[in-house]
């Protein structure tokens, strides 16, 4: 399989912060001014690298009224949504919430909810068609455990999973998707997948979406990497080929760290070239 690399220029990086349960809805506005000032500081630009933040969904209306009156460019989505559009589905969250909230992303799929919460596939087959359905783009999250890992199955476990999750795509909801690489065991550990782990497993994805969907298609899917992210360890993540960007946990509740993620290119939080 020859991963279809030759149009990486053309995708543009996406740094995602993904805040969890953390940050209410005066403490997510507050990191995410800190945030906006950060990266003004470092002269940010956000046509060469998109900065994204996912807040806890009580807090999502604050910060579309301060993405709105401040002109922050910065995007920001839910971290789960609902598979269905609407009715008796209690503490569920439907896609058109997240849409009339300015979300421009969803996670679909995140290891904890996985895990915690026993979605399959199925369903997060279903959430991914829902955010489409109202105009958000998923940020899909695959990826191994560590007994997986080990076993040495981690590439055809992820691809199952990006399979399954992915089935019924059209082509054009295919292309604008975003698929976050995130080796469980990674998470939230302070272990970092190494760049070429990180590349063998985005090649092996746009791999996998070049044969559903053909190779036009899958150059312009964007591919993460996540699972213990920081300012130092991003620019050698980055620099792969296939690796067009980062879900971060941890150090996204940080501006100056996470600022210094965006700037993986070559700034710092302090301003000026490294
Ligand atoms: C995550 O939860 O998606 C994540 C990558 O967390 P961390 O950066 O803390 O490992």
């Amino acid at each position: 399989m020859t991963p279809p690399t030759d149009a990486a220029t053309d995708r543009t990086p996406l740094i995602a912060g993904n805040w969890k349960m953390n940050l209410d809805h005066v403490q997510g506005p507050a990191l995410l001014s800190e945030l906006a000032r950060t990266l003004s500081e470092i002269k940010h630009d956000p046509s060469r690298v998109e900065v994204t933040v996912f807040p806890a969904f009580t807090a999502l209306g604050a910060i579309q009224s301060l993405v709105q009156s401040g002109g922050l460019d910065v995007n920001y989505g839910g971290q789960d949504l609902s598979p269905f559009d609407s009715g008796a589905y209690t503490g569920d969250i439907s896609a058109q919430f997240l849409a009339s909230l300015g979300c421009t992303y969803v996670l679909v799929g995140h290891s904890e909810r996985r895990t915690i919460h026993y979605e399959t596939d199925d369903v997060l087959n279903a959430k991914v068609k829902a955010a489409y359905r109202h105009g958000l783009t998923p940020v899909l999250c695959v990826g191994e455990g560590l007994d997986i890992r080990q076993a040495g199955a981690h590439i055809e476990h992820t691809l199952t999973q990006l399979r399954a999750n992915v089935a019924g795509l059209t082509p054009e909801q295919a292309a604008g998707l975003v698929v976050a690489y995130e080796p469980v065991w990674a998470i939230g550990t302070g272990e970092v997948a190494g760049p070429e782990e990180a590349q063998e497993m985005c090649a092996a994805i746009r791999a996998e979406l070049s044969t559903i969907f053909g190779t036009t298609i899958a150059v312009k899917a964007r591919l993460l990497y996540g699972g213990s992210v920081k300012a130092s360890n991003a620019a050698a993540i980055l620099k792969e080929a296939d690796v067009d960007g980062a879900l971060v946990g941890g150090a996204s509740l940080d501006a100056t760290e996470f600022a210094g993620i965006a700037a993986f290119e070559g700034q710092t939080p302090s301003g000026g070239p490294v």
